[in-house]
């Protein structure tokens, strides 16, 4: 196999099944190779004036010329003896070329633009285009955060507006709006509760966080990254906590539940009222991971179920499909309880206008724990936000939800005939959650189904989380989808199934038969990834 520089390719493997082609593309899906072996250091891709009076050493690499001395003198007085000694080393590509790279590069990202995304617990919504193009008026996306207050009045307002609708949407008091993602949120909710019980002189002895067993990993490390004990609460068969599990593990030593509602195994927790309340009753705080709030907008109001913080995933409920690093934003809201330790900085509406409270000193009554972020959050989330709500309306955000939880029982009722469903006495919510005991004896793992489905041109579902359900499969469809794309997931994985079930085990073991590369050692690739770059033995003697 070659890719398209003649160079040999471990990756053309995937193609040669067949119709091995020379260059080792298939049709159009191009083998996409580093920047470094596609281009050389030798040439440039540009051809710029050398400027007067400088002259390049040949080891700069941009092109030999003669030394002139005079020239030399003029180039270590205007870079102060900082000139490049040795040669750059990087590669020397055209305009095309690079832009092809790119290009190519971009266009082997599935996201939701390009077709169902099933992940569960993550709500990768649909971005209306009106967002983007919010977002890029330039009144917001070039303010700078550095700028005279006077000058972003109108920034500024739409962060508190979008500020009061989080607000109406989970009947609460207070939200710090500068956490950057949804653990960001959660570490400034579990930073306040802190604060809270240090007010209360507390600090020694309410040191325990409850963590029920199907938490998101984040929920425990950002317990104890500030220094509470996490004890979990056990997992109980229907997939729920049970506020007697709760109640046994409470005393004057706990500070705070983390609860997700609806939670990680798609179901809304019954008994999250008594829950509140029993924390509340000895004197602790319910902390409630809002990553899954895209399934109750607009039908229940969190603070009326008696949290007292919880991050909401902008990025999430508000539109934004994230992944590849960003951004998000993780404004958290407060009960009253906790209003006053919100973090700095937040806004205060003056004669003149709307103030961002830098400092302590600025707080007046409030007591700001500190802050989580060096400046005031991430602006385009909040237009995007702002903008999906405005267009949607409070019925349009109640049917988006609607429309959510109907997607989901659709695939769930579509495949339970087939696939065990581990929780079938309660309703799924926003995510379909399936485990592995049909694939009992069939010799195919989740893993194996995952990647057949990736041949169907689907990217897979969350595998293997909530941790406490053997060989979970969480399909999360969102409102968008429509009942024909429904339908045909549901299809697809009807047909995997089959086979699975018929032991096709080739089908699965080997798969993925058609992407660009097989299957990958993923475990090696998370805990040794390769990110640099060394040119192959023989090509470095070559230059020498
Ligand atoms: C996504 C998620 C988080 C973390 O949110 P980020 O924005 O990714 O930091 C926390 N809990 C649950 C349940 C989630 O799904």
């Amino acid at each position: 196999m070659l890719n398209n520089q003649g160079r040999p390719t471990a990756a053309g493997a995937a193609g040669a099944q067949s119709h091995p082609t020379f260059t080792g593309n298939r049709a159009l899906m191009i083998e996409e190779a580093l920047l470094f072996e596609i281009g050389r250091a030798d040439v440039t891709g540009v051809d710029l004036d050398e400027p007067e009076g400088i002259a390049f050493s040949s080891e700069v690499g941009t092109g030999s010329r003669e030394e002139n001395a005079s020239g030399k003198r003029a180039f270590k007085h205007r870079l102060g003896g900082l000139e490049r000694k040795g040669a750059i080393g990087l590669v020397g590509l055209s305009e095309p070329e690079t832009m092809r790279h790119y290009v190519r590069l971009s266009q082997k990202n599935y996201g939701i633009d390009t077709g169902l995304f099933p992940l569960g617990s993550c709500t990768m919504k649909h971005n209306p285009r009106l967002n983007e193009k919010m977002a890029r008026l330039p009144g917001f996306a070039d303010v700078h955060p550095l700028q005279p207050q006077s000058t972003v009045q109108g920034a500024l307002e739409l962060v508190d507006e979008l500020a009061r609708w989080l607000l109406a949407l989970t009947g609460t008091e207070a939200v710090a709006m500068s956490p950057k993602a949804g653990a960001h949120g959660e570490l400034a909710g579990m930073m306040a509760i802190k604060a809270a019980i240090e007010a209360r002189g507390e600090a020694e002895t309410r040191r325990v966080v409850l963590v029920p067993e199907s938490a998101h990993g984040t929920n425990p490390a950002t317990a104890a990254l500030i220094g509470f004990v996490v004890k979990p609460v056990p997992a109980r068969a229907d997939g729920t906590v049970h506020v007697e599990d709760v109640r046994a593990l409470l005393g004057p030593d706990v500070a705070a539940i983390m609860l997700t509602n609806p939670n990680t195994c798609g179901i809304f927790e019954p008994q999250v009222v008594e829950i509140a309340a029993a924390m509340h009753a000895a004197g602790g705080y319910f902390y409630c991971d809002g990553a899954n709030f895209n399934a109750i907008v607009g039908k229940a109001r969190p603070g009326d179920l008696g949290i007292d913080a919880m991050h909401i995933n902008l990025h999430k409920t508000f539109s934004t499909p994230h992944g590849g690093g960003g951004p998000g934003a993780g404004p958290v809201v407060l009960s009253a309880r906790l209003a006053p330790f919100a973090p700095l900085p937040f806004l205060r509406r003056t004669e003149t206008g709307l103030e961002l409270v830098e400092d302590r000193a600025a707080a007046g009554e409030s007591r700001p724990f500190g802050r989580v972020t060096a400046f005031h959050g991430q602006m385009g989330m909040f237009v995007r936000a702002l903008a999906y709500m405005l267009s949607h309306g409070a019925d349009g955000m109640r049917q988006a939800s609607e429309d959510a939880v109907l997607n989901a029982n659709y695939i769930r009722a579509g495949l339970q005939d087939l696939m065990s469903v581990p929780f079938p006495d309660h309703p799924s919510m926003h995510e379909a959650l399936f485990d592995d005991a049909w694939l009992k004896d069939t010799g195919v793992t989740t893993l194996d189904f995952a990647k057949a489905m990736i041949d169907e041109g689907y990217h897979p579902m969350t595998m293997y989380f909530p941790l406490v359900v053997h060989g979970a499969m969480l399909i999360e469809p969102t409102e968008s989808e429509s009942r024909a794309a429904l339908d045909l997931f549901i299809m697809a994985l009807r047909d995997l199934a089959l086979r699975a079930k018929r032991g096709e085990t080739e089908r699965f073991a080997g798969a993925p038969f058609h992407a660009p590369r097989r299957r990958l050692d993923e475990t090696r690739a998370a805990r040794a990834p390769v990110l640099r770059w060394t040119p192959p033995e023989p090509v470095r003697d070559a230059a020498e």
